[in-house]
């Protein structure tokens, strides 16, 4: 028998118009180049992104085409998330931290047909204009315009009026964004009008973000990468403030948005927020930021020590994790009544988790003895499922290193899960080290020295060794004028780990390579560190 109830599509335009319509003035402000802020309401960015889907209808824009940002945070970004998919086209935003051929093959690989750029990256287009095939090309914001292109405020000016949505289904695709791995071609994943609707819900409740009406959210993730961890979907689904930091990712321009925005709620990697907290140390008092400020921090792990230096601060991180693949939200720490009369420290142990799976979202542990048992010891790959998961990647055929024939994805990392549903990530499947036949995790010990006072940053990597096969090679930058050794630092790890494990070898840098999404670039760490040989 089937249920009674209506088949109404699950769509994006569906949040435009409750955004437009029920929080019409609430806000939405971002840092302009000039660092002004702007302002204006949800009532006109819904008139401004339905003016955009009419403008790209009329200019021959079809359903399912692909029209392509290369835009930093801010409202016309917004207005982007919504007009593209309420055309019926598929927004694809683009990674501009990636080098000009990178992009270039992506725009060619995706078959983008416009292309919305910032007036401030109109430099980097002109690197990856020769060599795609874009028709049109809308410079967003008051810069110069050149002659191959056209400005967007000309492009949407007069449009909308009595402008309908297509009616496209649930299952149309809305977006799309490459993975940024770090090894071979990056991948197109293409997101739906239904998963983007459903993950807005299920990262609004409350043990997620607990997202409301009265939020004003800061996003400093990228809305080029992974939409922004769907949070400008949500918040605008919940008519929360919305505040963006256009291209001023600086600590201190940051803190002067939460402060002056009044921002309850924040998203970031944990390489900004380590800036962050630099800040907050550095000048204590300086900002005023709202009580219970929480913060969502993510995309590599978080190490337990910036769990507790904000907390000293008054505000809350909590750790998520998520991949271009999940939408990308997989899973959040947050505590149960069992953890809430428990001491500091433990409680600090389950924050600094992966987290419990969203609702909707299944998760399995899998080594090479077949599933393992949520004992919290037994590591495997996580591989996922849900409605907001990928199952397949753009033009790509079958990839059974990627999906498994009953269907899940691989993610790649090594993990375990408590008897309680925590998701702990022990790393990559690339990144661990085996030394004498033991696996060491990267991520635990760099966590480790990263909680030492004098330390900022550290990283660990596997180099060659005669005897143990690999061994475990930490490499770490000091906070400024700190005076930290290799002697302190092993010491400091011999308290934790056993000592089979302690990295024998340290080298001191100025600053650890990232990936274009802030994460340590560990391929690139291997390579420097390559004919590096073991004192031990
Ligand atoms: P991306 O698709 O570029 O966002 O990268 C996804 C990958 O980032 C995951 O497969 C993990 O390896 C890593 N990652 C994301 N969030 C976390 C986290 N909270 N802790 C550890 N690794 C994470």
């Amino acid at each position: 028998m089937l249920s009674t109830m209506m088949a109404y599509p699950l769509t994006t335009h569906h949040i435009l118009e409750r955004a437009g319509r029920f929080f019409g003035d609430r806000e939405i402000a971002w840092r302009r180049p000039d660092r002004s802020v702007a302002r204006y309401t949800y009532a006109d960015m819904r008139r401004r992104a339905r003016a955009l889907a009419a403008a790209l209808v009329a200019a021959g824009i079809r359903e399912g085409d692909r029209v392509a940002t290369l835009m930093w945070n801010g409202g016309a970004h917004l207005e982007a998330y919504f007009g593209i998919p309420a055309a019926g086209a598929v927004l694809h935003t683009l990674n501009l931290r990636l080098a000009p051929e990178d992009i270039a093959w992506i725009v060619n690989d995706a078959e983008d047909r416009f292309v919305i750029v910032d007036d401030v990256l109109l430099p980097l287009w002109e690197k990856i204009r020769p060599h795609v095939n874009v028709e049109r090309v809308l410079v967003a914001g008051s810069g110069a315009v050149p002659g191959w292109a056209e400005r967007y405020e000309a492009f949407i000016a007069g449009k909308g009026e009595g402008f309908e949505y297509p009616d496209i289904g649930e299952n149309a695709a809305c977006g799309m964004c490459y993975t940024s791995g770090t090894t071979g071609r990056p991948k197109g994943v293409v997101y739906g009008h239904r998963s983007t609707v459903l993950h807005s819900i299920t990262i609004a409740i409350p043990d997620c973000l607990g997202l409301s009406v009265h939020d004003a959210v800061l996003a400093v993730t990228p809305m080029f990468h992974a939409n922004s961890w769907g949070v400008p979907y949500a918040a605008a689904m919940v008519g929360a403030k919305q505040v963006f930091p256009g291209p001023h990712l600086g600590a201190e321009d940051l803190l002067d948005l939460m402060a002056g925005e009044g921002i309850t709620l924040a998203l970031g990697v944990p390489t900004i927020w380590m800036t962050i907290r630099e800040a907050l140390d550095a000048h204590p008092g300086r900002w005023a930021l709202a009580r219970g400020m929480r913060m969502m921090v993510g995309g590599s792990a978080v190490p337990p020590a910036m769990i507790r230096a904000f907390d000293r601060h008054g505000l809350a991180i909590k750790h998520g994790w998520g991949m271009t693949e999940t939408s990308p939200v997989g899973s959040l720490a947050w505590l149960k009544p069992q953890h809430v009369a428990a001491d500091y420290d433990t409680q600090v142990a389950v924050r600094a988790k992966q987290g419990i799976p969203l609702p909707l979202v299944d998760m399995r542990i899998v080594g090479d003895a077949g599933e393992q048992p949520w004992d919290g010891k037994s590591v495997g790959e996580l591989q996922v499922r849900g409605p907001w998961i990928t199952g397949s990647y753009f033009k790509v055929g079958a990839q059974p290193d990627k999906f498994t024939a009953d269907g899940w994805l691989r993610t790649g990392d090594v993990a375990s899960m408590d008897a309680e549903g925590y998701l702990r990530i022990a790393d990559r499947t690339k990144d661990l080290v085996k030394s004498g036949g033991e696996w060491i995790s990267s991520v635990d010990l760099e966590n480790a020295v990263m909680g030492h006072p004098a330390v900022a940053e550290a990283a660990v990597i596997a180099i060659p060794h005669p005897k143990w096969d690999e061994r475990p090679l930490a490499v770490v930058v000091a906070k400024p004028g700190a005076n930290v050794t290799a002697e302190a630092l092993r010491e400091h790890l011999l308290a934790q780990f056993p000592k089979w494990m302690v990295p024998d070898d340290y080298v001191f840098v100025d600053a650890l390579p990232k990936t274009s999404t802030g994460k340590f670039l560990k391929t690139k760490l291997r390579e420097d560190f390559r004919d590096y040989r073991s004192k031990a």
